[in-house]
Formats: C-alpha cells, structure tokens, sequence
C-alpha cells in the first residue's frame, strides 16, 4: 500500500471522506473532479474555483448551504468542498449520496 493510499484510508475511517464529485446546478447532472488541466497554474485553479461557484452545488440533496469550492493539495488528491466550513455533512451520509448519484451516472449494464 503506498502513503497516498494509506493517508486516504486514514482519513476514510477517520470519517474524512473527500468529495470528489458535485451536481452541476443546471443540469443535475454528477461533475467528477477534473484529474488534470485545471490546477496546471494558479490562475488556471482560480478560474476553475470561480466555475465551480457558480456552476456546481453539493450532492447532498437537503443540503443547507450546497455552495461549493474547489480545493487543489496534490493530482488525486483534489476535490469539492463547502464554500463555508460550517457545512459538515456525515461521513456516511455523503459518500451514500456520492455513491448513489456515481451509480446513477453510469450506464446500465446490457447483459
Ligand atoms: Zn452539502
């Protein structure tokens, strides 16, 4: 297991889950995390935070202030988070919404 890998487990079992997908305010639509291009230069993520703003709300339906921001550490380890750190969703309650909104995004299996 790599440190990366370890440091996400870690931060998965101490309830830290990062959320790596939003819903596009538009559209509905699940937004992964772009992996590359937008953090290739500061103004580059400024302009990024800027869309995201405006574009992108929290997955979490009942959410009380769905504004997001985007956080840029390290390639994969990028991800959405609240405008305001008031906003503290439950672990477990934001990765069933992550999860469920990813598997809806999918498309079904033909077989
Ligand atoms: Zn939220």
């Amino acid at each position: 297991m790599d440190l990366e890998h370890e440091r996400r487990l870690r931060d998965f079992q101490a309830g830290k889950p990062q959320m790596t997908v939003a819903i596009a305010r538009t559209s509905n639509e699940v937004v992964f995390f772009p992996t590359r291009d937008v953090s290739s230069t500061k103004e580059a993520q400024a302009a990024y935070r800027e869309l995201v703003g405006e574009e992108l709300r929290c997955v979490v339906p009942s959410c009380d202030d769905s504004r997001l921001t985007a956080v840029f550490l390290r390639e994969g380890t990028n991800h959405f988070r609240h405008l305001t750190k008031d906003v503290l969703h439950d672990a477990e309650s934001l990765l069933h919404h992550i999860g469920k909104r990813v598997l809806a995004h999918h498309p079904q299996s033909t077989t």
